[in-house]
């Protein structure tokens, strides 16, 4: 979705519309984020307005990625939202410019006078952000059996698993006498 520069007003304007994840999937698999796609398009909301020479987007995106479990490599569905707000200021010209950040979760770029500004960047940007580094079906999942490849989360194999380092299994099988 292209917004053009001059539908950018000082007046607040509200846009949902679903975003295609046809350029987004390949960039995932290129990116650190290869273990996820997004089959559906993303639900956009967005708000944008001008405010002195600044652009500002506030708005949520969400969607359903599926993924590949590192553990137990089974495939999942992962629903992702995430809000934003972001800040576009005039591309600096010249000499060095102070960039100051106001505190709080911003992301701050530049667009370019008079452009199109490209908010599928935006909100590919976003939604990228959101996906977590190491894809899991669920925290507590127990991954797969070292030795019989079993996955764990199903059944409960047999195989006795050698874990850990041998010292601490003495450890482990101590009894702490807390007295009487
Ligand atoms: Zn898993
Ligand atoms: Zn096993």
């Amino acid at each position: 979705m292209k917004i053009p520069f001059k539908d950018i007003l000082d007046d607040v304007t509200d846009l949902a519309y679903p975003e295609p994840t046809g350029e987004l999937n390949p960039m995932l698999k290129r990116g650190e984020s290869r273990d996820y796609q997004f089959p559906a398009p993303l639900d956009v909301a967005v708000s944008f307005y001008k405010a002195e020479r600044d652009l500002f987007f506030d708005g949520r995106v969400a969607g359903e990625a599926t993924g590949t479990c590192a553990r137990c490599l089974e495939a999942f569905v992962l629903p992702v939202v995430q809000d934003f707000s972001v800040i576009l200021s005039p591309e600096p010209t010249g000499l060095g410019r102070e960039i100051e950040l106001a505190p709080g979760d911003l992301t701050l770029s530049f667009y370019s006078r008079g452009e199109d500004v490209d908010l599928t960047r935006i909100v590919y940007e976003q939604i990228m952000l959101a996906l977590p580094i190491r894809p899991l079906c669920g925290e507590q999942c127990r991954g797969l059996c070292s030795q019989c490849g079993a996955n764990r989360n199903i059944k409960e194999c047999s195989c006795t698993e050698e874990t850990g380092d041998p010292r601490l299994a003495v450890l482990r099988g101590l009894k702490i006498d807390r007295g009487a």
